[in-house]
């Protein structure tokens, strides 16, 4: 069970999306892809996304937790926000 970072709700990890911070940047990790470490979870909702966003602020936590805080600049949260749009959307049309 993991926590989404938007409305602090437990759910199975794989009904989250999970996002990674990965050479400066905020990867979408796609769901069996078996990679580990600092990880944010968030629901599929985009009223989630908004949420865990609203502060430009993401806390990446290890299962050690351990924690990474990145700091987005607003050009860099609507990117993000685009791109978890284009994601599920993509996941949708897979399902
Ligand atoms: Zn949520």
């Amino acid at each position: 069970m993991r926590t989404c970072a938007g409305c602090r709700e437990r759910l199975s990890q794989s009904e989250l999306i999970r996002l990674r911070y990965v050479k400066n940047r905020v990867a979408i990790v796609r769901p069996g892809d078996g990679t580990t470490g600092r990880s944010v979870y968030l629901c599929p909702s985009e009223g989630c996304w908004h949420r865990a966003l609203k502060r430009g602020r993401l806390t990446f936590k290890s299962a050690k937790r351990d924690r990474t805080v990145v700091h987005l600049e607003p050009r860099e949260r609507e990117q993000l926000l685009l791109r978890l749009k284009g994601y599920t959307r993509e996941q949708d049309s897979l399902n």
